[in-house]
């Protein structure tokens, strides 16, 4: 297929070339140059910023109704374009097209439900403790201009939760994709313009990220920042978000853990390991890594496990049968073999995968590795691939002292039957989303966020919403 060449939205145009450059766009299946995403310079961000200052003020006094009606107008596009823009996610992204085209209609299903919920935004009144005071009214007002920046893992699901929510509670945005991912949120922009948004509410950036989003961010015009995507770039875009007193919401890491008790069924649970780990190649912040599981059941958990990866067909996303795409860059290849020789320095066995895949493209066999020592970096650090790291436990008390050794606490997920140990798992998991008996955890109506240090503040859901919102009160003397 064509690949439609990334460009910038800046008010009311596409801006394709700058006196900057651009940037390859590679095809993860080949290794090959399918296009190019233009280099934004300084005057391209002045102009993002002044479009959008310009614009913000007609979108907030907008009636909610109103607003409502072309967001609404906008995901209806987004479904019907769905395979056209999941065909061109998959091509610059990797995943599987099963996966690109469930991850635009559910895209589509995050900006409607942000928009419902947008509607529905009442004013709260509190009673007054004085006589002469009239009226007391919590209101819930537009931050204001928002800077927006996404990775490559989700290139439209990530948009669209950012997107949906500023978007809905009336704020203007400019948004920054990653520029190896930045044609699916063109197509996402094109939707909102096609739709009625009027020009300046929404922008479009690509580039050189530190650049444009040390400009956003220090910009006095820029009243609230959002990321997603590593701790370390998620804690310089705060620093820098605190120095100048933007509200700032970030969705960074996870390491999450997975707790099978000795009632669970090793099979069943099993199964739906495999397909949520190697999902987007392993990709995913939510992705399961740590299995820590009951020694009474094991190796039969084991045996099913390594059986699910081996099995995976692998093979470019555009093919309907792969079930296992390629990482993202070579760069990540190159990650996830350092991961391994580490964990095999450190006495892990390798129950299958370990290496590259030879083929063009950036190919990475499913891996799984068996008890690693706890100072093996795949203990420590988030491998953002498709490497599980399985292990032992014998009682639940260990198992979830490990479970929460780490900083991240973004997913977590338990698999029992038992009443007791499934309330124990919900209660004493440190994360921000806890799964029991389940990997679903991030749906389009509930809050996606972490704790400890795998972000601040929520996505999705009401709170993705309310995040995008400040409180006013107004206190009314008679
Ligand atoms: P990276 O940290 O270099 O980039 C992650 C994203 O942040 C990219 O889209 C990049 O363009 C953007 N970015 C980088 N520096 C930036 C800056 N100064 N300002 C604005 N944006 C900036 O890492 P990577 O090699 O692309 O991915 C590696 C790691 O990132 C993974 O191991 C994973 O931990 C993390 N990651 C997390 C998510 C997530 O969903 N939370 C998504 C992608 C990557």
């Amino acid at each position: 297929m064509n690949y439609p060449c990334a460009a910038m939205r800046i008010g009311a145009q596409w801006v394709e070339h700058t006196a900057h450059g651009s940037r390859a766009v590679l095809d993860p299946a080949s290794g090959e140059e399918i296009g190019r995403t233009p280099i934004a310079g300084p005057e391209q961000i002045a102009a993002a910023l002044d479009a959008a200052g310009g614009a913000f003020d007609g979108w907030r006094r907008m009636l909610a109704i109103e607003r409502f009606r072309i967001i609404a107008r906008a995901s209806t596009l987004l479904r019907e374009r769905a395979p056209a823009i999941a065909a061109t996610l998959t091509l610059e992204q990797g995943k599987p097209i099963a996966e690109a085209l469930r991850e635009v209609t559910i895209a589509a299903d995050i900006i409607d439900f942000l928009a419902e919920e947008a509607k529905r935004l009442a004013a709260r009144g509190v009673p007054p403790r004085s006589p002469g005071i009239a009226s007391q009214t919590v209101q819930r007002i537009p931050v204001g201009l928002v800077a927006a920046f996404t990775p490559w893992n989700f290139p439209a699901n990530l948009p669209a939760r950012k997107l949906g929510a500023a978007l809905a509670a009336g704020c203007s945005v400019i948004i920054k994709p990653d520029e190896q991912t930045a044609s699916t949120c063109m197509a996402i922009v094109q939707c909102y313009i096609d739709a009625g948004l009027p020009a300046g509410v929404l922008n479009m950036l690509t580039g050189r990220p530190a650049e444009i989003s040390q400009a956003l961010i220090e910009s006095p015009a820029i009243a609230k920042v959002s990321f997603t995507g590593s701790i370390a770039v998620g804690r310089q875009l705060g620093e820098l978000a605190a120095r100048h007193g933007k509200r700032y919401t970030a969705e960074l890491g996870g390491h999450a853990p997975v707790i099978v008790c000795a009632d669970a069924d090793p099979q069943a649970v099993a199964r739906m390991s495999v397909a949520a780990k190697y999902r987007n190649a392993g990709q995913v912040c939510a992705s399961p890594i740590r299995f820590l599981v009951h020694r009474s059941r094991y190796a039969e958990f084991r045996d099913a496990f390594v059986a699910g990866a081996q099995a995976l067909r692998v093979g470019p996303g555009s093919d309907a049968a792969t079930q296992l795409g390629p990482v993202i860059g070579e760069h990540r290849v190159q990650e996830m073999q350092a991961f391994v020789d580490d964990a095999l320095a450190h006495g892990a066995r390798l129950l299958c995968g370990g290496q590259r895949i030879d083929r063009p493209g950036f190919f990475y066999a499913a891996t799984v590795l068996e008890q690693p020592a706890a100072e093996a970096r795949v203990q420590r650090e988030e491998p953002f691939g498709p490497i599980a790291v399985l292990d032992v436990f014998d009682d639940l008390d260990d198992a979830l002292a490990r479970a929460n050794a780490l900083p991240y606490g973004l997913a977590a997920y338990g698999f029992t039957h038992d009443l007791k140990s499934a309330h124990r798992l919900a209660d004493e998991l440190q994360a921000g989303m806890v799964g029991i008996n389940h990997f679903g955890i991030s749906q389009p109506e509930t809050p996606f966020g972490g704790v400890k240090a795998s972000g601040i503040g929520h996505e999705s859901g009401l709170e993705g919403l309310l995040g995008y919102t400040d409180v006013r009160l107004v206190s009314v003397a008679v």
